[in-house]
Order: C-alpha cells, then sequence, then structure tokens
C-alpha cells in the first residue's frame, strides 16, 4: 500500500472547518479528495433536478480550489459502495476519511463501505461534522432522547461548550495534500442532466459565505421578520446546510456569541435542526410510520385530483397556491408556508402527510429527509411535539396575518395581483383562477373527525 489516505466528500462539500479533512491532513498521510457522484441517488431524480446542478457547481468550486493547490479533487460517477471501494484500491489507500451522516441509506451505504474496505486491509474513519451534537449526545436524565423540543433545547445549550464549537483547521496543512495533475470534471449532460441555472441560489462555499455574511447585516431582526415571506427576513442558508457549503460551527457559534433576540431565536432554529436528526437517528421506523401509532393508519380519503390541485398551486387558496408555485419555480419554500401548506394537504384536503412529504421530497432544494419528515409530521400532528391535532390552520387568516398587504401572492399568483389588499385572500369567482377546492368550516370538522375516531 501506498502512503495515500482517501477524503470522500459527501454533504460537506468546503474546504474550511472540516472535520474528516482535518483529520485526514494532520494524519501524516498524502491526502487526496474524491467526490463521487451516487448513481443509486441520481438515477431516481428528475434530469432538470436543482440540487444536482447545486451540487455541481459547489464540486467545481471545490475542485478549482483545488487544483490551485497544486492537488485536485478526483470526481467520479457510480454506484457510491462500489465506486469509494475501487478508488481506495486505484489509490492505495490506507483508509477512506468521511464525515457522518446519520440517514438510514447513508447508514447501510457506510457499513458496506467500512466491511469492504476492512477486508481489504483498508479502514475508514468517520467524523461528527454536520451537526453540534449527534446521534445520543442529548439525552435527558433517563438516558432516553428528549421527544418535546424546549427540554432537548436546554440540554443542548447546557452542554455547548467552546470544543464543541471549535474549528477544524485546513489551512495550516494544506503541505500534506496530494500533489497532482487535475482530472476532468464530468459536465451534467455526461451525468444525465440538464444544465439548469442554479445561480440564485448562490452554491458553493463563496455563495454560503455571502449569503451568511448578509443574514449576520439582519440577524438582529430575525426573531420579529422570520415569518413574513414577502420580506427579506430568514437567512435562506438551508441549501448551504444541507450540502455542507457553510459550517455548522461557525453558524452556530456567530448566533452564540452574537446574542440577542435575533440572534438566539435563529439558534434555535439550528437546534431545531439537530433536534429532528437525533429523533430520526433514534427512530430510523419515522421514515415510514408516524411517531404517534394511533394515526399511523387514518383512512384519508387521498382524493388525486385534490393533491395535483395542491402540487400545481391550484387550489383557490391564494397562500397555498403561491407558497406551492414557490416551491415549483425556486425549490424554496418560506417556513411559515411549509407549515401552511402541509396543514392544507393534510387537514383541508384530507390526504396523507406521506403523499406531501415525497413531493416536497422532490421539489425543495434543501430536502433534508429528517426535518422534511419531522415538518410534516408536526403539521399533520402525527409527530413528537407536534401540532395538536384539533389546532388547524385556517388558510385565510394565517394569510392575513403573514402576508397582510398581500405582496407574496401578488408575487406569485399575478393573476390576482390587481385585487385590493383584502380580497386577495379570498378572491371573487374569476375565469383565471380557480374557485376555491374546498370550503375550510367542512373540511376542518372531517378533519377532527378523523383523528378523533383514530385516537380511540
Ligand atoms: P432560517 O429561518 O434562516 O433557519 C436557519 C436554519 O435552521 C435553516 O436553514 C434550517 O437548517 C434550520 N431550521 C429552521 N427551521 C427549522 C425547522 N422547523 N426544522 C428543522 N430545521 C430548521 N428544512 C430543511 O432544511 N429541509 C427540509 O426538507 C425541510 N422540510 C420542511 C417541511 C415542512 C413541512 C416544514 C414545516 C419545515 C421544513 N423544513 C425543512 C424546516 C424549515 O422550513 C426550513 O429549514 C427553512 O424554511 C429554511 O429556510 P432558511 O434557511 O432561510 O431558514
Amino acid at each position: 500500500m501506498s502512503d495515500n489516505v482517501l477524503v470522500w466528500l459527501r454533504r460537506d462539500l468546503r474546504l474550511f472547518d472540516h472535520a474528516a479533512l482535518h483529520h485526514a491532513l494532520i494524519s501524516g498521510h498524502r491526502v487526496i479528495c474524491v467526490f463521487i457522484f451516487d448513481r443509486d441517488i441520481l438515477d431516481t431524480l428528475p434530469r432538470t433536478d436543482r440540487r444536482v446542478a447545486f451540487i455541481w457547481e459547489s464540486v467545481l468550486q471545490l475542485k478549482q480550489e483545488l487544483t490551485a493547490l497544486g492537488a485536485d479533487l478526483v470526481v467520479r460517477h457510480g454506484s457510491a459502495v462500489k465506486t469509494i471501494v475501487a478508488l481506495a484500491d486505484e489509490f492505495g489507500a490506507l483508509a477512506v476519511y468521511a464525515n457522518r451522516d446519520t440517514e438510514p441509506y447513508a447508514i447501510r451505504r457506510d457499513t458496506e463501505v467500512e466491511d469492504q474496505l476492512v477486508s481489504e486491509g483498508r479502514a475508514l474513519h468517520l467524523f461528527k461534522d454536520q451537526v453540534i451534537f449527534e446521534c445520543d449526545e442529548v439525552l435527558n436524565l433517563s438516558r432516553q432522547m428528549y421527544k418535546v423540543f424546549t427540554p432537548y433545547k436546554n440540554a443542548w445549550l447546557a452542554r455547548l461548550s467552546e470544543q464543541a464549537l471549535a474549528s477544524y483547521p485546513i489551512r495550516p496543512h494544506l503541505h500534506n495534500l496530494k500533489q497532482c495533475a487535475a482530472t476532468a470534471l464530468p459536465t451534467l449532460p455526461e451525468l444525465g442532466f440538464e444544465q439548469v441555472n442554479v445561480d440564485y441560489l448562490q452554491p458553493g462555499m463563496d455563495g454560503g459565505e455571502a449569503l451568511f455574511n448578509d443574514f449576520c447585516s439582519r440577524i438582529h431582526q430575525y426573531r420579529k421578520a422570520r415569518d413574513f415571506p414577502a420580506v427579506r427576513g430568514v437567512s435562506y442558508l438551508s441549501v448551504h446546510l444541507r450540502f455542507g457549503t457553510v459550517s455548522i460551527r461557525e453558524l452556530a457559534r456567530t448566533a452564540h456569541q452574537m446574542g440577542g433576540e435575533g440572534a438566539d431565536t435563529w439558534l434555535s432554529e439550528l437546534i431545531w435542526r439537530e433536534f429532528y436528526q437525533q429523533l430520526l437517528w433514534h427512530r430510523p421506523e419515522l421514515v415510514t410510520h408516524t411517531f404517534k401509532p394511533e394515526y399511523d393508519a387514518i383512512p384519508f380519503p387521498n382524493d388525486s385530483a385534490y393533491f395535483t390541485a395542491w402540487c400545481a398551486g391550484q387550489t383557490g387558496f391564494p397562500i397555498v397556491d403561491a407558497a406551492m408555485r414557490q416551491l415549483n419555480q425556486t425549490g424554496f419554500m418560506h417556513n411559515r408556508l411549509r407549515m401552511i401548506a402541509a396543514s392544507f394537504l393534510v387537514k383541508d384536503l384530507l390526504v396523507d402527510w406521506r403523499w406531501g412529504e415525497q413531493y416536497f421530497a422532490l421539489q425543495l432544494n434543501d430536502f433534508d429527509l429528517a426535518s422534511n419528515n419531522g415538518g410534516w409530521q408536526w403539521a399533520a400532528s402525527t409527530g413528537c411535539d407536534a401540532q395538536p391535532y384539533f389546532r388547524i390552520f385556517n388558510p385565510t387568516t394565517q394569510s392575513l396575518r403573514f402576508d397582510l398587504e398581500g405582496n407574496f401572492i401578488r408575487r406569485y399568483c399575478p393573476e390576482l395581483a390587481h385585487l385590493d389588499n383584502r380580497s386577495i385572500h379570498a378572491p371573487p369567482a374569476m375565469p383565471a383562477y380557480p374557485a376555491p377546492l374546498v370550503d375550510h368550516g367542512t373540511q376542518r370538522l372531517a378533519a377532527l373527525a378523523l383523528f378523533k375516531a383514530a385516537g380511540n
């Protein structure tokens, strides 16, 4: 075997504050960075998938930076397990370093990779990188997982230390990168995807940094502004958190040090992300089942015409339609709107939350299994620490509260733009816009009956 080790980049597409890269660089071996476009995942996606374009742009940036250092990012395309094992063999690597991913698919994949590497006399070293606290690091006094967010958050904050937020430096150790000639990066069409413009998402480390700097200048307003989709009140960093083009330690450290109601509220949101990750790690069956077993088999009518209208933003409820159109056009949906749209699908259209969860999974740039599942189970009242089933959002009231002047609706439903600030939330009959699919009052009662019957 040679003196080489591989760093396998996955959802950690950056060259700063990176646990696996740091540990590889200080291991005393020559470090080669690799990235695999995983066929097992890509084959399930449409050719225009924005996330693949985001990843591709981010990988290009990594490759350019490594090439400028006289090193390379070796990029391959294939089944992840076979390809990483083959790469370890090709480079005679002693070990593969990577950051831990606790999604069920990733756990299975990494177990298989480890088995194969070990059988060839190599090792797989995994590191915590994408969260501050992972798996069972934050437990209650009975050493059980927390099922309620606030005590989890308090325990999370009590555990926080300088060490937990400390960076993994890369720059001082870059001389341990293996120097080599640059190899080619397969183009998106070569990977089977179309060239989609994702400039607006500001991909890559540079994009993540620019967005974070912009957000820091307005973080103090976050608590007040974050619920209003028409204003720039949130960070828009979720896609960067998903693909690791930002460092969670840097984000959490900055928010923690800044303090104040805006930064503290934002830190809470980062903790929600970790709450859902540990929940899925403890209870992987949540991928297909409800947290509250009594709600697992509610006989939702699942009207497919309702579902199609919801997906297309054609329900006749402007705030829901604007939300769904934002998702379809940009791959992003504001958190308040995710709650409204999800609640509407389940409790007004009486469609199983899993249908909506799957649609979001396909469309969201920031799709993250744990957060998406957690968010859907929250809205559907089937999750732990969820919205109680009898609290049903009225879409029109939500619209009036969070988009009072209708500015967000006007942006995504131009056919309603001429309406006044009041009627835009519940428009009169008009040819250009659908009549409401359902009556909220009637559906509310039907939803209550379904949940009550399931709970008995
Ligand atoms: P900010 O408000 O700036 O928050 C900062 C970060 O905190 C986010 O980037 C995210 O990482 C985290 N965060 C914020 N709110 C939550 C939350 N409620 N749960 C978990 N983490 C949170 N978030 C995803 O990242 N991926 C998903 O697939 C996803 N699906 C969701 C589905 C539903 C039905 C709901 C209700 C929420 C979902 N969320 C998901 C959570 C939240 O809506 C997004 O994280 C947020 O809108 C992203 O925008 P932002 O980065 O500007 O967030």
